[in-house]
């Protein structure tokens, strides 16, 4: 696979290059230059596949260039090694959990594949990749679990005191080997200046080799595909063909995948891209302006976003043609109050509890209902975390009523280890070139 920046057509990598700089110096995103289809056969049979078979068809014709295909179905059998089921709420209302890795978040599926990725395109004798990571919360779990034990590598997170759940705060902090946890006394904003600092260091570049494992990694969107195909397959077995997918979106790669997974041949009638309060793409879609905007703090927190980086990707896949893309893609906002009310309705409803984020994909398939009636679809959206990493949101009735999975009990009986610091640079530049 061949991948260009998409503010160079004319500037052409290979998978790894693409992998390991994450970004283009030139700021665009990595795409792929030819987005192949899946054959017909595969699809209208695709029924009778398991979601790691599933997994490997994708990645084969994406990839078969880049990676032997018995050395991808390895990578692929040990990334992948949770379920992603379709739960029915009723008739035509179902929901995709995608909260059953190791840190109860979608991204476990981008964060495992890509982690797998980078150690199999390291040399044995290359130095270490020294992966940085600044988290607002779900990102840094799903990175430290997903490079736990990974060799060759080694992992810093920095957190901001305070502003992660208890849960999403051990899974940083007890896992000991290649993680490294650093709490930092500032704020998210302040995580990240440090780990851009770092990157643009010089003489620190030139000591370790620096990665970043961000949302907009091409080897976190291409595992992120394979949860479509198999939700697709999954309802196809139950002789339901017509499918809209809502999306709880902030960084947007979760629905850039989606809609890469309809690029490449998956029969979707309809996706819904459901947002917060920043609401960068609803607006574009309604006014055809595309203003960003700074953040809002809301309590779906994984989506406040008001710049979605991964935008100029669905642009791409659609050549710019907003119109094109308005066939096929629906945007809704919902405030924190309306999110409330919707995990309370699901609840009273399907006695079924949801993160705030997979309300608001609830949310927004009840309004894109409304205003479709009469079609005959189901309706999946997708639950991208578990409840439990965010209990301060719920009313304490439901908060009392929602399970704890044993990947939290396991974490609960850790020690948490993490080192403190302050927003000064140079202690943080002394720690990663010092503790070995
Ligand atoms: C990251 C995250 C999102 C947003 O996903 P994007 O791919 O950035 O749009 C939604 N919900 C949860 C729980 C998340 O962790």
């Amino acid at each position: 696979m061949k991948l260009y920046s998409t503010n160079n057509q004319s500037l052409k990598v290979d998978f790894a290059t693409a992998v390991f700089n994450s970004m283009p110096l030139d700021k665009g995103l990595y795409m792929p230059v030819h987005i192949p289809e899946l054959d017909k056969e595969f699809i209208d049979h695709i029924d009778q596949f398991t979601l790691s078979q599933i997994a490997f068809k994708v990645a084969a014709v994406l990839l078969k260039d880049a990676i032997p295909l018995e050395d991808l179905q390895a990578i692929i059998d040990d990334a992948i090694n949770f379920e992603a089921p379709v739960v029915s709420l009723d008739e035509n209302t179902a929901v995709l959990e995608l909260f059953h890795g190791p840190s109860l978040a979608f991204k476990d599926f981008g964060a495992r594949f890509m982690s797998r990725i980078m150690a199999y395109f390291l040399k044995d004798n290359e130095k270490t990749l020294d992966v940085l990571v600044a988290t607002s919360g779900d990102t840094g779990g799903a990175v430290a679990l997903g490079f736990l034990g990974v060799p060759h590598t080694r992992v810093t997170i920095l957190y901001p005191k305070g502003k992660v759940s208890e849960i999403q705060e051990l899974q940083l902090c007890t896992n000991g080997q290649n993680i490294h946890a650093v709490e930092i006394d500032g704020t998210f904003d302040d995580c990240q200046a440090l780990v851009k600092q770092a990157f643009a260091d010089e003489e620190l570049n030139a000591r370790l080799r620096l990665t970043s494992a961000n949302s907009i990694n091409i080897s976190r969107l291409i595992p992120q595909t394979f949860y479509y195909f198999n939700a697709y397959a999954q309802l196809k077995r139950q002789g339901k063909e017509e499918v809209v997918f809502s999306v709880p979106s902030g960084n947007f790669g979760n629905i850039a995948a989606g809609l890469l997974a309809y690029k490449m041949g998956l029969p979707i009638k309809q996706f819904i891209a459901a947002t917060n309060v920043n609401d960068t793409v609803p607006r574009f879609l309604e006014t055809g302006v595309y203003e960003t905007k700074p953040s809002v703090q809301t309590y779906s927190n994984a989506m406040d976003v008001g710049a979605p980086s991964n935008w100029v990707r669905i642009m791409d896949l659609f050549k710019n043609d907003k119109e094109a893309l308005q066939q096929i893609l629906q945007s809704y906002r919902f405030t924190d109050e309306e999110t409330l009310s919707g995990i309370n309705a699901i609840y009273e409803q399907f006695n079924y509890i949801t993160c705030p984020h997979t309300a608001i994909a609830w949310l927004a398939l009840q309004k894109y209902r409304a205003e479709h009636p009469d079609d005959n679809y189901t309706g999946i959206f997708l639950s991208t975390a578990h409840a439990c990493k965010f209990p301060d949101v719920f009313p304490e009735t439901i908060k009392a009523n929602i399970e704890f999975p044993d990947q939290v009990k396991d974490l609960l009986a850790k020690p948490k280890k993490a080192q403190k610091m302050n927003t000064d640079y140079e202690s943080f530049k002394k720690y990663l070139t010092t503790f070995y």
